[in-house]
């Protein structure tokens, strides 16, 4: 089916899927980790390139092609990596594109995982790492090198929600010869694709709201054939792979993404409406809301404020901050106390203790990540149950 003629919905529930001579309607399961060839010429005409076909699911899986393809028309992209997580696809990206002594820019706010890989692991092996402000252009600029490879960004941001300008930071990055990367798992292409605001790269953790349901690990890197040659050269070499029965589910995931997504981010705006009215609430974050600092170029990028909220409780007389946002949690009976996000089911997380726990207090203070943030991940449930579990706001 050639993608261009049908609307995002529809290439959602169709693009990619291809049915086998039994003419199955939903994508088969391919669970099987090699094929096998017709004879010895046709095997080395498959490992020598001049046959195309499967050989091995370490590197193709017919259910994992039919995956990415679907993802690949989804961001407008024309190649699509899946990989076993959302870090593997980090890892793969800069594996892939940077050698030793090369230069990331990155956002302070990235992914709190994604800074140990870069400033931990990656440090190691000779990749140097600069932390900017995400909604600053002139910090990105200002922090270019000759070495530059990569600008990594992630917008919105997790957990305070910013938004970056992707086309000023696209300007900046291909001025120095370098290739912005954007990681779109808070929005998903349902929402924002970074590709068509000059982006040259896209990073996906399916983990989140591509599964949808919590169930399965995946990720992908997207774009062009040729910045994702050598990141398919490492996933091939290093086995990073997307296991076909995650990519089963994702695919079927992927089918429902628009209405979900539709769904997360109309709960999340009343939910934040609601946040914004409460006494015991100091701040919300929502790109959704006017009070977002970024709400307009939100709006432009986006087609809405997706589903994550943040907000800052107030303490009460002799409590601190992460005593005042714990004691919100745990007074929830409903929502997930869980860091993960993109779930049917709401979570609720304290960022401070749990995903930027290991974010030095310095930094987290820099990021302007306090002890007394909360985030909720919406999920689908009915907003006024999640209101009423959050009751303790409304005291
Ligand atoms: C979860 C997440 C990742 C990492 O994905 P995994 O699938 O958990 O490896 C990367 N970036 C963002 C924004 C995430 O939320």
């Amino acid at each position: 089916m050639t993608n261009k003629q049908y609307h995002a919905e529809t290439l959602s529930v169709r693009a990619g899927s291809e049915a086998t001579e039994y003419g199955e309607n939903s994508e088969a399961l391919f669970l099987n980790s090699s094929f096998r060839f017709k004879s010895a010429a046709q095997a080395a005409a498959r490992f020598g390139g001049q046959e195309p076909g499967n050989i091995y699911s370490r590197f193709t899986n017919p259910t994992v092609t039919m995956f990415q393809n679907k993802l690949a028309a989804l961001e407008g992209a024309e190649q699509c990596v899946a990989t076993s997580s959302g870090m593997s696809a980090i890892l793969a990206c800069v594996m892939g594109l940077c050698i030793a002594g090369d230069h990331i820019v990155a956002s302070r706010s990235i992914f709190g995982t994604s800074v140990q890989l870069f400033s931990n692991i990656m440090a190691r092996w000779g990749l140097l790492v600069t932390y900017v402000s995400l909604t600053d252009p002139a910090e990105w600029q200002a922090a270019v090198t000759p070495k530059t490879k990569l600008f990594f960004a992630e917008t919105p941001s997790n957990p305070l929600t910013e938004v970056c300008d992707i086309a000023a930071l696209a300007n900046i990055a291909h001025k120095a010869d370098a290739h912005l990367v954007v990681d779109n798992c808070f929005c998903t292409p349902a929402i924002q694709r970074p590709l068509d605001l000059g982006a040259d790269i896209i990073i996906h953790s399916a983990t989140k709201y591509i599964d949808g349901q919590g169930r399965c690990l995946g990720g992908a890197v997207l774009g062009s054939k040729v910045l994702m040659e050598p990141v398919y050269g490492f996933l091939r070499s290093a086995g990073v792979t997307m296991s076909a029965f995650n990519a089963w589910v994702f695919l079927k995931g992927l089918e429902t993404l628009h209405v979900r997504m539709e769904a997360h981010a109309c709960k999340a705006l009343a939910l934040a409406t609601w946040l914004e009215k409460q006494p015991q609430v100091a701040r919300v974050f929502y790109p959704g809301l006017a009070s977002h600092p970024q709400h307009t170029l939100a709006l432009k990028q986006q087609t809405s404020g997706g589903g994550i909220v943040s907000f800052e409780v107030k303490q009460k007389a002799g409590q601190t901050q992460q005593q005042a946002a714990w004691a919100l949690i745990d007074a929830t009976a409903l929502i997930s106390i869980t860091a993960n996000l993109g779930d049917a089911k709401s979570t609720i997380t304290h960022p401070a203790t749990t995903t930027h726990s290991r974010v030095s207090a310095e930094a987290r203070a820099m990021a302007g990540i306090q002890d007394n943030l909360v985030r909720i991940a919406v999920g689908l449930e009915h907003v006024d149950d999640l209101i009423a579990d959050l009751s303790l706001l409304a005291k």
